[in-house]
């Protein structure tokens, strides 16, 4: 690779988001150069990543490995899974795909994101539907047609999420072809080989930080050398990495930024803040035989619930989980049992807030990432966590389930009350693998957001945000299919800025 290379614009991590903002960047600016750094391998050819039925490389080279303390609650550490492989979390994840509530991305505009509201934002989003192929109505195995038939058995709907966002029980609809993924670097790259000439794609590539003039951005430093951009360049390195990359380029919390001995280029309290994530806690049960032989993913089926009977939109979803000994399962272990189910509410709009921050200045040391589950002080995420494990004991006992259930191994069933229960979810919660908001986007005069509603970084000059971190607040279902709808809405505001 030439060590000094000048392109129009730089795109930082070709994950669910930046493959998108890249492709569409080419073809929607047929003269401008575009370069896109992924810090991970190709995942072109390599059935390992592109293979939905292998799940679980959380560990080995194709992941971050990092680490996350749920603090307020137990504690443990958990394993906080970030794909580092073109494609990203996409290539990584379990596939649900859901479009977002009408009401969430309302919310959104709500929040100071003018602009961003269910009507103006639905092209970006048939723009993704209208790029990936979708699984409307997959089917799954029987043991989650048991879970959907609990399910109505305790008067839910069947619905199919394709159609919205409702209360209701169904399958999980899923971006997939195949036995193959959708994600955004198969359905919008691939084949490398025949990517317009103005694109270019460079894997195992990883940027440390970005290069300034005064407060212009006009580069970006790498393992492999200096790349400056003529233009812009878009930061698509996901919730943690995306802050990461700013804080040690000197944009973030001074106070944090001058402990550490980092330059200050640029004031940002809001960097590396408002983490949010979908805490989940589980109803774990030994079945009588094994579990059916699952098509895709052991996790087919969901159910959405309102426990706050006020809720404008449902307030937990549901995974219903086909196996026990996942290896990010947190820390409770199931020696002994052989097959199992857990079904695994998380609250769907939480009100906990927690952080990224950086360790010291080395941009190969891992972020300190505080979850802070369960810490908001009214108690909302933990009283929607016990009416949901509630809801999935109920399940396990329904004429539909209960004959596929042996036991209930935890919390089990001498655990009733409110008291044992919040005990259980404070030593037991786990992540859904949803951070978000940890650069958001809000109005000019909101001190605590880091971008304004055309995704621009508070003043500096030529660097934009379009991930996962630019969520002022986290909607209601799995967020991949929101992710890549602001990635498509990115390139919207880039595009017409420049027009
Ligand atoms: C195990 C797991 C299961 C999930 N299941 C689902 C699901 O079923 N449905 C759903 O909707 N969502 C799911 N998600 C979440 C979803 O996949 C993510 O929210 C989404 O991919 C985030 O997109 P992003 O573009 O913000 O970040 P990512 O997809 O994480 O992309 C960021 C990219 O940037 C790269 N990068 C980071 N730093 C650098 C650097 N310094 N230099 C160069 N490159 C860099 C990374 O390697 C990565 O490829 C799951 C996530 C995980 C981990």
């Amino acid at each position: 690779m030439n060590r000094n290379l000048s392109f129009d614009y730089l795109v930082i991590g070709g994950g669910a988001a930046g493959c998108i903002v890249a492709r569409r960047l080419a073809d929607q600016l047929p003269h401008a150069s575009i370069a896109l750094f992924e810090a991970g391998k190709s995942d072109e050819n390599d059935s390992a990543t592109t293979l939905l039925s292998h799940l679980d490389k959380q560990d080995d080279s194709y992941d971050w490995g990092y680490k996350a303390k749920p603090k307020g609650c137990a504690s443990h550490e958990l394993s906080y899974s970030r794909a580092r492989v073109l494609g990203g979390c996409a290539n990584h994840n379990d596939c649900a795909f859901i479009a977002p509530h009408p009401l969430d991305l309302d919310r959104w505009e709500g929040l100071g994101a003018k602009g961003w509201n269910s009507r103006s934002l639905s092209k970006a989003l048939s723009r993704v539907e209208n790029q990936l192929h979708i699984e409307e109505t997959p089917k799954g195995n029987e043991l989650s047609r048991g879970f959907i038939d609990a399910s109505i058995e305790l008067g839910l709907p069947e619905h199919n999420f394709r159609q919205g966002v409702e209360v209701g029980t169904g399958w999980f609809p899923l971006n997939s072809q195949g036995d193959f993924r959708q994600s955004s670097s198969i359905a919008y790259l691939h084949p490398l080989s025949e990517l317009p000439r103005n694109l270019t794609v460079f894997t195992e590539a990883t940027v440390h930080g970005l290069l300034f003039n005064n407060r212009k951005v006009t580069g970006v430093q790498t393992d492999r050398g200096i790349f400056y951009c003529d233009i812009e360049t878009v930061l698509c390195a996901g919730s943690i990495n995306t802050p990461q990359l700013l804080m040690l380029s000197g944009i973030g919390p001074s106070s944090d930024l001058n402990e550490l001995g980092i330059p200050v280029v640029q004031n940002l309290p809001g960097v590396g803040q408002n983490l949010i994530d979908h805490v989940a806690a589980n109803i774990c049960c030994e079945l009588r035989s094994p579990s059916p032989p699952w098509a895709l993913t052991p996790c087919e089926a969901t159910s959405l619930i309102k426990i706050d009977p006020d809720a404008s939109s449902p307030d937990v979803l549901f995974h219903f989980v086909m196996r026990l000994r996942e290896k990010y399962a947190g820390q409770t272990t199931f020696s002994g049992i052989q097959h199992g189910v857990k079904l695994s509410p998380n609250v769907a709009r939480p009100k906990s807030r927690g952080s990224i921050k950086l360790i010291d200045p080395n941009p190969n040391t891992a972020p300190a990432i505080d979850l802070n589950y369960l810490s908001d002080p009214e108690g909302y995420d933990q009283r929607i966590l016990i009416g949901g494990l509630r809801f999935a004991r109920d399940l396990t006992q329904t004429r539909a389930l209960s004959p596929y259930i042996k036991m209930e191994i935890t919390p089990g069933l001498d655990m009733q009350s409110d008291d044992e229960l919040i005990q259980y979810i404070h030593q037991t919660c786990e992540t859904v693998y949803h951070p978000c908001g940890t650069c958001a986007m809000g109005s000019v005069e909101d001190s605590k957001s880091v971008v304004t509603p055309d995704l621009r970084v508070k003043g500096v000059e030529n660097l934009r945000i379009a991930d996962a971190s630019v969520f002022p607040d986290m909607v209601t279902v799995n967020i991949c299919n929101t992710v890549m709808m602001v990635a498509e809405h990115a390139v919207e505001l880039i595009v017409n800025g420049e027009r």
